[in-house]
């Protein structure tokens, strides 16, 4: 061993320190030696001096050997320490034993100094390698202890055969919500929502297994239940078979996968409606368009009597509506899907309202097995409200419409009253009905509850998801009762916000208005498509009017330059030459003060905002009703 050993020797007497340093070097080839006598020097030199060996006399002058081990053990604990001195009686010597001495050597047997040195070396060489290796095991512990406690993953320790929880982590107990001991007291059947032989069962696969997961569902300290996935790996503790079980939450995954698996189901049935309401539509369309064109070849026969040309008007204008109607519903359900439906308030008196809808439905031929009723519990001075008139009318008119065309005999029953400050609408009938576990699906789009019953029936499956959507942007509710083969009720709300001064009905007002008001008026009417042009004329065909008609917008400026008289333009957009649009705009830096009034085919909020925009005053969507056209035109002569 090549070591330098530093040999710290306690000795006032030079000679006795001499003696114990050629001992010394008889066993121990490098040695430093220092000596020192007081127990100051002494316990500098513990520091300075690091001394592998101390060599004490017992006797010094102030200061003794005792003193010194004690001193040295406190401060070195493993250093080995012989008491080398001239006489000790036994007490003394095993006091100093006992205080940790390593061996006393008495002077006048110095011999024995280098073999009781080599023997204390060795001990302490053993002593520092025991020291060692025990401390690397409490790191090893300690290590293993920290991985398991202070892991971030809910780790549990099972008894193998019984569920007992023999030790929870931290993050267990935050997972859990119980203590750590508490958690102790438990079995993992106490966690599980599983009855406790399913457990069980489940306990004893594992043990058969090295490894194993599972999928389980866990209830907390809080009760709530969480879906968990759990690895465990049978291993040897506690001296007996012990399941590590690593626990994961797994409820959002679970969520998300649930969540998927709806969306790509909701995906795939809307793939299904939309094929069947593509054939629903072809159906629907050509059903009102074969009618049209059928009865409109008869009207040119010259011998075709009067009563057989108005059956035959009769139902061109039915089918026509119904085309109407079609492609309205799906015009409304591009705007809502577009999110560009809006909710425009108006004034609008509800009993008017529900007897217009009445009277659109009561004609007796079309419904020859069903008697239509409709009550309202509104006073008529409490009848006047604000909301979207047209949306509610047409709430209405789907639901009686649904409930006339789902019915093939008995009773349509329809009203509304005031309830919780709200209007409350109730639409009844005694038709087919709708299974219950078809209720919450009724309001899907294309959503038919049996294709072959709709194709008896005719319908592209819109009405309702459309009414819905109406409902709820002008505030309110819709549901159903209804009762296969017994019949069904709709109800539905919407605010109720009256207004306070009673007024005339809409349509009296404006025709009397219409009347009074007009004197002799100039209309231009830019129009390129004939048939447009006669039906306008056709509603303006009191005498009060004189029509100026043009095939295209640059006719339109010139007649405006050359005439004086122009007191409304009707202008068509889309027209040869000179679209509507330019010629607006320059006859309005002509004469601003003509009102010009787009008629138009594009039906869109957005193409009313941009006509509004680029110069016109007012918008009329194409196909006009005479109504509403008469109406605006009153507004502006
Ligand atoms: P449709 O144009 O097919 O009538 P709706 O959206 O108005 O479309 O209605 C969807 C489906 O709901 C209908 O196809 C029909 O199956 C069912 N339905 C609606 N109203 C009634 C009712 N009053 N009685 C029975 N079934 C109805």
């Amino acid at each position: 061993m090549n070591e330098v050993y530093n040999i710290l020797v306690v000795e006032d007497i030079s000679h006795d320190a001499e003696l114990i340093e050629r001992e010394i070097k008889k066993v121990l080839n490098a040695c430093e030696f220092k000596r020192v006598w007081t127990e100051k020097d002494f316990i500098d030199s513990l520091s300075d001096f690091r001394p592998t060996i101390i060599l004490s006399d017992y006797y010094m002058p102030g200061f003794d050997g005792l003193t010194a081990l004690r001193i040295a053990r406190e401060i070195m604990p493993d250093i080995p320490f012989i008491i080398v001195t001239g006489t000790l009686n036994e007490d003394i010597a095993v006091d100093c034993m006992r205080s940790g001495a390593s061996d006393y050597v008495i002077k006048e047997y110095i011999k024995r100094l280098g073999p009781s040195i080599l023997n204390a070396l060795e001990q302490y060489a053993v002593r520092i390698e025991k020291n060692n290796t025990q401390s690397a095991l409490v790191e090893s512990a300690e290590r293993h202890r920290s991985l398991f406690e202070d892991n971030i993953a809910v780790m549990l320790l099972l008894d193998a055969h019984n569920g007992q929880i023999l030790d929870a982590n931290l993050a267990a107990s935050k997972f859990y919500g119980y203590s750590q001991e508490e958690l102790k007291k438990m079995k993992i059947t106490n966690l599980n929502t599983l009855p406790e032989n399913k457990v069980y069962e489940e306990l004893e696969k594992a043990r058969k297994q090295k490894k194993i997961q599972f999928n389980f569902q866990h209830r907390l300290k809080d009760g709530s239940i969480r879906d968990v996935e759990i690895y465990s790996s049978r291993i040897k503790a506690f001296g007996k078979e012990v399941m590590h079980s690593i626990v994961h939450d797994i409820t959002d995954k679970i969520k998300l996968e649930h969540e998927l698996i709806a969306s790509k189901e909701k995906a795939e049935e809307n793939d299904r409606l939309k094929t069947s309401f593509l054939h629903n539509i072809s159906h629907e369309i050509r059903t009102p368009l074969n009618a049209i064109v059928g009865f409109s070849s008869f009207l040119n026969q010259p011998n075709l009597s009067l009563d057989k040309r108005k059956e035959f008007t009769d139902i061109i204008n039915l089918s026509s509506e119904q085309l109407l109607s079609i492609i309205t519903d799906i015009i409304s359900v591009a705007t809502l899907e577009a999110g560009q439906e809006k909710f425009h308030k108006k004034e609008i008196n509800i009993n008017q309202a529900m007897g217009a809808v009445y009277e659109q439905f009561c004609v007796k031929s079309l419904y020859p097995k069903i008697t239509i009723h409709y009550h309202s519990e509104i006073p008529d001075k409490n009848a006047q409200i604000v909301t979207d008139g047209v949306k509610l009318i047409q709430v209405l008119t789907n639901l009686v419409g649904n409930a006339l065309k789902y019915t093939r005999e008995g009773k349509v029953d329809f009203g509304c009253s005031i309830k919780n400050n709200e209007l409350y609408f109730r639409i009844e009938d005694t038709g087919i009905g709708i299974p219950k576990h078809l209720h919450h699906k009724i309001f899907d789009r294309f959503w038919q509850v049996d294709s072959t019953v709709t194709r008896e029936f005719g319908g592209t499956g819109l009405g309702l998801s459309i009414s819905k959507a109406y409902v709820e942007l002008m505030g309110g509710r819709i549901w159903l009762d209804s009762e296969h083969g017994i019949g069904s009720v709709f109800h539905f709300t919407v605010p109720y916000v009256p207004v306070v001064k009673p007024t005339k009905s809409g349509s009296e007002e404006m025709d009397r208005h219409v009347e009074e008001s007009i004197s002799q008026k100039v209309i231009l009417i830019a129009e390129d498509e004939t048939n447009n042009f006669l039906l306008i004329k056709e509603y303006l065909s009191a005498p009060v009017f004189t029509i100026i008609r043009v095939e295209n917008g640059l006719d339109a400026v010139n007649i405006c330059k050359n005439r004086s008289d122009i007191d409304l333009i009707l202008m068509d957009i889309k027209m040869p030459v000179m679209d509507g649009i330019e010629a607006t705009r320059q006859i309005k830096i002509m004469k601003p003060y003509i009102p010009v009034i787009a008629v138009t085919a594009y039906a869109y909020d957005t193409d009313k905002k941009r006509l509004l925009e680029s110069g016109f005053d007012e918008y009329l969507p194409k196909p006009i009703k005479r109504d509403s056209f008469l109406k605006m035109i009153n507004q502006f002569i």
